[in-house]
């Protein structure tokens, strides 16, 4: 069950396979030797790149593999197994309610654009949690060709730190030997929440007695959720008050450097995935909203760190607001930032000022 709550097994330290060797992290991924690059693959999930046109009726090889990604982050439901590879009602239901929640056109079909984001390295946490509708497919309004807008979501009873629980602690897996550089990167993600809500995050060296516990796995560590090798789910985290964070140690994890200019095609930011992934310890689900830190995937080589307006408006509600806080989502990125995410930002800054006219004009219509 792909399931991510505090209410699943505790996670047995004793019995995971703690690597020896801490994950491959890149100080400054453009100085990298070449002879130290890998290979570039994507074996999660490259293979359904030739499911593309595939449609209702049709039997092709695959397909029972992409079913088993639908059943894992919640599309289609977890008591079914033992896929066949024919196209069937169940898959696409699950396309139809995958395409809803990834703002793309309701084709049920297998189409390019669908396969690019199905392809696409992405959080392990499932969108739909208990069958439970969540993202888009939860706000879908049948009666009318308007897409509501998305927003960010909770998990299941909306689980928050107590009221009594507003300093946590944080450490990290001590086998993992992280360098105070790649500390700080989550030092800064975590920063970025505290900025927004009345609560403090601090390290400390007790593993075992921190809020959160930070660590870096391969493949199967104990808690049922497997990670898989390079790309695929890049990380996973459990929902209040379990404080576990996972990250996928086979990953070319990036601290530092401009990763747009990476050399490394599976080069992954890890502060981008840091700032997600403490979205979920704190209470909060994925979110449609593209340019919002809840999004469920990320593009390699790219990086992602400013929370938007869905993502403070959701966590504010679960905490309230840092009284120091300004109401205003557009923190001054670095000059580094700026330079290589301006232009992408413009585009979607555009395209959200296009949406927002747009839905006003539509309510102004229904009243
Ligand atoms: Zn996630
Ligand atoms: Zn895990």
């Amino acid at each position: 069950m792909k399931i991510l709550l505090n209410l699943l097994i505790i996670l047995s330290l004793g019995s995971v396979s703690i690597p020896t060797i801490s994950a491959r992290f890149y100080p400054n991924i453009t100085i990298t030797p070449p002879n130290l690059l890998p290979n570039y693959t994507n074996p999660a999930w490259d293979s359904f790149k030739k499911l593309a046109g595939c449609r209702s009726g049709e039997t092709l090889d695959g397909l029972a593999k992409l079913k088993n990604y639908f059943r894992y982050f919640g599309y289609i439901p977890n008591n079914l197994s033992n896929f066949t590879d024919d196209f069937d009602a169940t898959l696409e239901s699950a396309i139809k309610t995958y395409q809803q929640n990834f703002n793309l056109d309701v084709t049920g079909e297998l189409d390019e654009k669908t396969i690019d984001q199905l392809v696409r390295p992405r959080c392990g946490n499932a969108d739909i949690v208990n069958g439970s509708t969540t993202m888009n497919s939860g706000k879908w309004q049948t009666t009318t060709s308007f897409r509501t807008v998305g927003h960010y979501t909770f998990f299941p009873g909306t689980p928050r730190w107590p009221d009594s629980k507003r300093d946590l602690t944080y450490a990290f897996l001590p086998e993992n030997q992280l360098t105070p550089e790649e500390k700080s990167v989550f030092s800064r993600a975590f920063a970025r929440w505290s900025a927004v809500i009345p609560m403090t995050f601090t390290e400390t060296n007790s593993f075992s007695f921190a809020d959160i516990r930070i660590g870096f796995f391969s493949s199967d560590h104990g808690d049922g959720e497997p990670f898989d090798g390079v790309l695929g789910t890049l990380a996973h985290a459990f929902s209040p008050p379990s404080g576990r964070l996972h990250l996928d140690n086979d990953e070319d994890w990036v601290v530092s450097g401009d990763i747009s200019r990476s050399t490394l095609l599976s080069a992954v930011d890890l502060e981008s995935v840091a700032v997600h992934e403490i979205g979920h310890l704190l209470g909060l689900g994925h979110s449609s909203v593209e340019e919002a830190i809840m999004y469920p995937s990320i593009p390699s080589r790219s990086r992602k760190v400013e929370l938007a307006n869905d993502d403070i408006a959701g966590i504010q509600v679960l905490y309230g607001s840092n009284p120091n806080f300004n109401g205003s989502s557009s923190s001054t990125p670095s000059a580094q930032e700026r330079e290589t995410s301006g232009a992408y930002d413009h585009v979607r800054a555009i395209q959200g000022w296009c949406l927002m006219v747009l839905v006003i004009a539509v309510s102004f219509l229904v009243l």
